[in-house]
């Protein structure tokens, strides 16, 4: 493909609920261009990144490969806050160049050669372009239908070609990405997001992050009465997790020992519940300490003992921070699909030898008493105790 006629090439992103944010809108687009910067930061190259109204435009440099431009359109589809992702080729401000790079771009289309339906479909963004956007689509869409023998189709198009009059330049592409929608990570704030090895938590942080919340990840390892396999699996989440948002962090509690005079102190059917309380508490401090605002289960209704409404409630209460419980509605297929999809399913998947399992007793209460719950932790001293393990955290960086 010659770069000549097409212009130069760059990506085109279109932002999601960002349009409809007034004031804050500015705040956001830079969070969001921070945030690409970062993502990209892998790749090595000089960006030129623009915010217009709307939308965002990543220049390249020129010579950049057509390759290395389409691998920038992949990684900005993880960047939360896009909606679309187009590689794009910047065009002059001039109806014969628009019309000759869209020429060309279409007749390197894989649909331009099996005599596809296709429609163009302008914007005109600065009003003083020569044409109207109805004129651009009669020009281009004549040009198309006469030199390839394309067909339209305004409806049911299986190739759309895209102008976009913008300020300096045109903006031309044929296709494009879905992005991941959402708000830009950090726009909403940070929270600390409970990880165990399992499918629903990362789901959860995920889902956080694309809600605006900067997350970092706190793990409860067995050790000393377990091996190091969870930790190795958090981590490995948390990794996969960083491609959503960059700069995490992972922190681990060593909870073998206080499991253990949980065990040795109250009943056994609410050990589950007593310790998960115990885990809110510490979390809450370690929370405190990063500035995080909330904390982030994966829990969801009803899937386990633990996880009933009576239960849910005896966990709210052990901690003022919110609990947000982003799954607490969804069934376990759906989740189990959201794991595949962002690529931390397979890694969930691997065994480990999960702290809980230590403490999973015969029958478990599903409807535990916040005062039974309460006596355990005074004879715990669960607020003492929690300053302490929230002490021997330990800091992992991704
Ligand atoms: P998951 O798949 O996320 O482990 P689960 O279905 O196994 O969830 P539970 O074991 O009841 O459910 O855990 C509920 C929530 O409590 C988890 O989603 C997680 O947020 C938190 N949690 C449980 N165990 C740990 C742990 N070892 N470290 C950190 N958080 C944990
Ligand atoms: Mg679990």
């Amino acid at each position: 493909m010659t770069m000549s006629a097409l212009g130069e090439p760059c990506v085109l992103l279109k932002l999601g609920e960002l349009v409809l944010k007034g004031k804050n809108r500015e705040l956001f687009e830079r969070r969001l261009v921070g945030n690409i910067r970062g993502a990209l930061k892998e790749f090595d190259v000089k960006l030129d990144i623009r915010v217009r109204h709307g939308v965002i435009a990543i220049f390249l440099p020129e010579g950049t490969s057509v390759e290395t431009a389409e691998a920038i359109a992949r990684r900005v589809t993880e960047v939360p806050g896009l909606t679309w992702v187009h590689r794009a080729w910047r065009v002059a401000k001039d109806p014969d160049a628009v019309l000759k790079a869209a020429m060309e771009l279409v007749g390197d289309t894989e649909q331009a050669r099996r005599g596809a339906t296709f429609r163009v479909r302008s914007r005109r963004r600065d009003k003083r372009f020569p044409l109207r956007s109805n004129e651009i689509d009669r020009l281009v869409g004549g040009e198309i239908n006469e030199r390839y023998g394309l067909p339209v189709d305004l409806t049911g198009a299986e190739l759309t070609v895209s102008i976009e009059v913008d300020r300096d330049e045109v903006f031309v592409y044929t296709d494009g990405l879905p992005g991941l929608g959402g708000l830009p990570v950090g726009s909403s704030g940070r929270a600390l997001a409970l990880m165990s090895g399992g499918i629903d938590s990362p789901v959860a942080a995920y889902r956080m992050m694309r809600r605006g919340l900067h997350v970092d990840f706190l793990h409860f390892s067995g050790i000393p009465f377990t091996t190091s396999e969870s930790i190795y699996k958090a981590y490995a989440l948390a990794r996969r997790l960083d491609r959503f948002q960059g700069k995490s962090r992972l922190w681990v509690v060593p909870f073998g020992k206080a499991q253990q005079s949980i065990r040795t102190s109250g009943q056994d059917r609410l050990a589950v519940i007593a310790q998960r309380r115990l885990m809110l508490k510490t979390a809450e401090e370690v929370a405190h300490r990063i500035r995080a605002e909330a904390l982030i289960t994966g829990d969801a209704l009803g899937q386990v003992s633990s996880q009933t409404l009576a239960n849910i409630t005896a966990q709210d209460n052990a901690v003022d921070l919110p609990i947000l419980r982003p799954l607490v509605g969804w069934d376990k297929t759906e989740i189990m699909a959201e794991a595949r999809k962002i690529g931390t399913l397979e890694i969930s998947e691997l065994p480990d030898e999960d702290c809980c399992t230590l403490l999973a007793p015969r029958r478990a209460e599903t409807r535990a008493k916040i005062e039974d719950l309460k006596a355990i932790e005074r004879r715990l001293d669960a607020e003492e105790l929690a300053v302490r393990l929230a002490d021997s955290v330990q800091e992992y960086t991704i």
